[in-house]
């Protein structure tokens, strides 16, 4: 017989590539999408990426690399990365928002990382398909 536990929801966990930029998000995510503009294609490399969003302080870096290196992408964000293996990390924006892509992430299933709609859906190439969920019932 299983005993009913009081639902503790744990902090989203992930890093990069080499290790050195590690990250624990206060969950829940906020903004889960997939976006396919510009920027991310060649931030990324890939045609498309999953990004949610959290509070600037909901993050902390607690990789040995600490916070990941920026670059300027625009006049409200920068892209981030890891400065020793290049992996794409996501945005720290000025809002104070820190977005970050559900590739970095250790464990990717949660509810509050599923994809709800998808940006610049006409950026992507014609024969490239991207699912996402309907959005959850409020
Ligand atoms: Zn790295
Ligand atoms: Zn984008």
């Amino acid at each position: 017989m299983t005993r009913p536990v009081a639902k503790k929801i744990k902090p989203h966990k992930g890093g990069c590539l080499c290790g050195a930029i590690r990250f624990e998000a206060q969950a829940p995510a906020g903004k889960p999408h997939t976006c396919s503009c510009k920027l991310c294609q060649r931030h990324s490399g890939g045609l498309t990426v999953a990004w949610v969003e959290f509070p600037s302080d909901a993050v902390a870096w607690t990789g040995p690399g600490g916070a990941p290196s920026t670059y300027r992408s625009s006049d409200y964000s920068s892209r981030a990365f890891c400065g020793t293996c290049g992996s794409t990390i996501g945005a720290i924006d000025d809002a104070p928002v820190v977005a970050l892509m559900l590739g970095c992430f250790d464990k990717t299933n949660a509810v509050d990382l599923v994809p709800v709609s998808h940006s610049y859906r006409g950026s992507r190439p014609k024969w490239w398909h991207v699912e996402c969920a309907k959005p959850a019932a409020e």
